[in-house]
């Protein structure tokens, strides 16, 4: 094989574009474990089955494919036409053979990583559109597959945990429930600090001006159970400062 490498040489993005191949990695793995008389069953995901699961994570490896050869070549080319579009793909993709399911997984994900590869330095910065319609750097979709890979593997519900993400992608995924629930935050989203017991910062969802209108939702355990609650696959290690179980998060992704 020719030898390749990325034109990235910004050494965060670098270790960005770590995180996210690690997680493929670990996606790949349980799927791989899986065997194709379980693809059936439930995965995590309300209403799903781990055929839509896994259809859902070739799409948007395709999806963010789109948005990166927009960066590269300045022609707007956006994740999904419309949401109509993007559930009719998944529940399309839901009754392909087992077999093409797994192949659309592997192949969607090593274009995805030819695009990145190829893209030129000074392309990350151009601006895409994700599918909530926010512009972001090209640089973006690499935390975008990132929480997809990883998050998505916890979801197939063959022994992957969110207790065995790396240190690193807990502190970023703590900081994007507050990033997301802010930039999503309604009348009725509560007041919210999360107190990680192994961390020494805590992260904050607080009214403007910090004064907020009641008590707020304080939540405590471990970074990796606090991370497992805010993006609601999960209850187990967390409480509330008084002790008690937890209310169910706001919506994130
Ligand atoms: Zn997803």
């Amino acid at each position: 094989m020719p030898a390749r490498t990325d034109n990235v040489t910004d050494p965060q993005l670098a270790a960005s574009l770590l995180l996210m191949r690690r997680g493929q990695a670990v996606w790949a793995r349980q799927l791989a474990e899986l065997p194709d008389d379980r693809f059936d069953e439930p995965s995590l995901l309300p209403g799903w089955t781990r055929r839509h699961l896994v259809a859902h994570v070739g799409f948007n490896a395709r999806a963010v494919a789109r948005l990166v050869e927009w960066a590269r070549t300045g022609v707007e080319n956006p994740m999904y036409s419309s949401d109509t579009q993007r559930a009719e793909e998944i529940a399309f993709g839901a009754t392909l053979p087992v077999e093409a399911l797994r192949h659309l997984a592997a192949h969607a994900a090593v274009h995805l990583d030819v695009e990145w590869r190829d893209l030129p330095e000074a392309a990350w910065l151009h601006q895409v559109r994700t599918a909530q319609g926010r512009l972001v750097p090209a640089t973006e979709t690499v935390w975008m597959r990132t929480r997809e890979v990883w998050i998505h593997a916890v979801d197939l519900r063959n022994g992957a945990s969110v207790r065995d993400f790396p240190d690193v992608l807990h502190d970023l995924l703590l900081a994007d429930l507050i990033k997301v629930w802010t930039r999503k935050r309604t009348a009725t989203t509560p007041d919210i600090i999360l107190a990680p017991t192994d961390r020494a910062e805590t992260f904050s969802l607080l009214s403007e001006g910090g004064a907020a209108a009641s008590e707020p939702l304080v939540i405590v355990g471990s970074a990796a159970d606090v991370v497992g609650w805010g993006i609601g696959r999960s209850m187990r290690g967390v409480a509330t400062a008084s002790g008690g179980e937890p209310p169910r998060p706001p919506d994130w992704l």
